[in-house]
C-alpha cells in the first residue's frame, strides 16, 4: 500500500454488539466510501429513513460520559470515540459507519473487535494524496487541574499522555508514542474502557452504562481489581485514555500531523484543544503527504545528495519502520529489507536509502553501499532503522 495516498476499506464488514449505555444488541457496518469523504456514520431510522453525518468535531453536541455526535435533527450516535480511534490508528481516511442504534457497540470495550473488523475489510490505497491537518503553533487548554496541548510535530501524530487517580490500583501513569498502525494495533487497541465500581453503580442508578459490566469495562473497588481475567497490560488505563485520544483526534477530520500532550484528561478536554486549535486559523493548516514528508526529511536532505542526483524527498511511512537495538541488528534488517525489495527497487527503479539507530547528531553515519539502479545507504536515528524509498527523480514512488 502505498502511504503517501489515502485509503478506505475494501468491503463491508459488520459487527454486533450491545450499547454500553442503552445496554440494548446494535450492528455496526463498516464500509467503503469515496476521497475526501472522511468518517461517516449512517444511522438508519425505524421508518426506513437514513441519516447520515460527518464525523467531525462540529457535529460534537455531547462528550459528558461518550462523545456523542448529531446535528439540528438531533443526536444520531454516541460512544463513537472507539471504532473512530480504530478506523484512524488502522491508517484508514474514508469510511462509512453504518449503525442501526443509537449507540456504536461496545464490544469488550476495546478497539480490538473495530481492528480486527477493518483486517476483514482491509485497507485499500486511492488514487488521491492523503492530506493532513499540520499543527502550526502550540494550543492548549486548561480545565481544573486537567491540561490539554497540541503542539507542531512534523513526522506523525504522536501522543503523550499522564492520568493521576486517587485510587491507588490505578494512581499515576504515563505513555507516549509516535502512533503507527503497527503500534496503535500491539499497544492501544486491546485496552479497555475503565471505572470505579461506586461511579458504574451510580451510572446505573441514573438509567446509564445499562450494558456497562465485567465483559466490557476494567472495573476497580477501592481494594481491588473486580475482573478476574485480571489486565491485558499492567498499564491498560492510560493506554485505554490514549486511545480515547485517537477517537476523539479523528474528530479533526483528516490526519493530524502533531503532539498532543494531555494531563489528567478526557474527552472534555480533547474536544475542547480541538476546537481550540480550530478556532484559531493561523495554528493549523491543510498540507498533502509529500510536502509533510519533505519536510520531515529537511534533515536528510543534504545526505541524499548525490545519491538520488541531489532532489531527495524521502517516502518514508511509520509502517516502514522497525524498533532496533544494535547496529549488527539494523544492519541485517536492512539488508533482508534490501533483498526483499530487490525487485520493486529494480521495477520502479527505486532509491532505497535505510535509517538507523544512532543517539545523536550524524556522526554515526556511514554509506554501506550503493549500485546502479538503486543507491542505497544507511544511518542512524533516534533508534528506530527506516527505509527511506524514492525513484529515479528523488520522489516518491
Ligand atoms: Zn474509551
Amino acid at each position: 500500500m502505498k502511504s503517501n495516498r489515502q485509503t478506505t476499506l475494501r468491503r463491508q464488514v459488520a459487527v454486533t454488539g450491545d450499547g454500553v449505555h442503552s445496554g440494548l444488541p446494535v450492528t455496526l457496518t463498516l464500509g467503503p466510501a469515496s476521497i475526501d469523504a472522511g468518517f461517516v456514520f449512517v444511522r438508519s431510522g425505524s421508518d426506513g429513513s437514513e441519516r447520515e453525518l460527518r464525523a467531525i468535531t462540529r457535529h460534537v453536541i455531547s462528550t459528558e460520559l461518550a462523545t456523542v455526535l448529531g446535528d439540528r435533527g438531533g443526536p444520531l450516535v454516541g460512544t463513537v470515540e472507539h471504532v473512530l480511534a480504530a478506523l484512524r490508528g488502522m491508517g484508514v481516511d474514508n469510511a462509512t459507519i453504518e449503525v442501526d442504534g443509537p449507540e456504536v457497540p461496545v464490544m469488550d470495550g476495546s478497539a480490538a473487535d473495530f481492528v480486527a473488523a477493518i483486517d476483514r475489510a482491509e485497507v485499500v490505497s486511492q488514487s488521491a494524496q492523503r492530506r493532513f491537518i499540520e499543527v502550526l503553533r502550540p494550543v492548549s487548554v486548561t480545565m481544573g487541574n486537567a491540561v490539554g496541548e497540541l503542539r507542531p510535530y512534523s513526522s506523525g501524530f504522536r501522543a503523550e499522555v499522564e492520568i493521576d487517580f486517587e485510587n491507588p490500583l490505578i494512581g499515576r501513569q504515563s505513555y507516549a508514542l509516535d502512533v503507527t498502525p503497527a503500534r496503535f494495533r500491539r499497544e492501544l487497541s486491546r485496552a479497555r474502557t475503565f471505572g470505579m465500581m461506586r461511579d458504574v453503580k451510580r451510572l446505573w442508578s441514573s438509567g446509564f452504562a445499562l450494558g456497562a459490566s465485567l465483559k466490557n469495562s476494567v472495573v476497580f473497588d477501592d481494594e481491588r481489581l473486580l475482573n478476574n481475567e485480571g489486565l491485558r497490560y499492567a498499564d491498560e488505563c492510560v493506554r485505554h485514555k490514549i486511545l480515547d485520544v485517537m477517537g476523539d483526534m479523528a474528530l479533526a477530520g483528516l490526519p493530524l500531523l502533531g503532539a498532543y500532550r494531555s494531563i489528567r484528561g478526557g474527552h472534555k478536554l480533547n474536544h475542547a484543544v480541538l476546537t481550540a486549535l480550530f478556532a484559531d486559523r493561523g495554528a493549523w493548516r491543510v498540507v498533502e503527504r509529500q510536502s509533510a514528508h519533505r519536510r520531515a526529511a529537511r534533515g536528510l536532505v543534504d545526505v541524499g545528495v548525490g545519491l538520488a542526483g541531489g532532489r531527495i524527498a524521502a517516502a518514508y511511512g511509520p509502517d516502514v519502520s522497525w524498533a532496533i537495538e544494535e547496529s549488527f541488528f539494523w544492519r541485517s534488517r536492512l539488508c533482508q529489507a534490501l533483498s526483499a525489495g530487490g525487485g520493486a527497487c529494480a521495477r520502479q527503479a527505486l532509491t532505497i536509502m535505510a535509517v538507523a539507530g544512532f543517539a545523536a547528531g550524524m556522526g554515526d553515519r556511514r554509506s554501506v553501499g550503493s549500485d546502479a539502479v538503486c543507491g542505497w545507504f544507511c544511518w542512524g536515528l533516534a533508534g528506530r532503522l527506516r527505509l527511506i524509498c524514492v525513484d529515479e527523480r528523488g520522489l516518491p514512488p
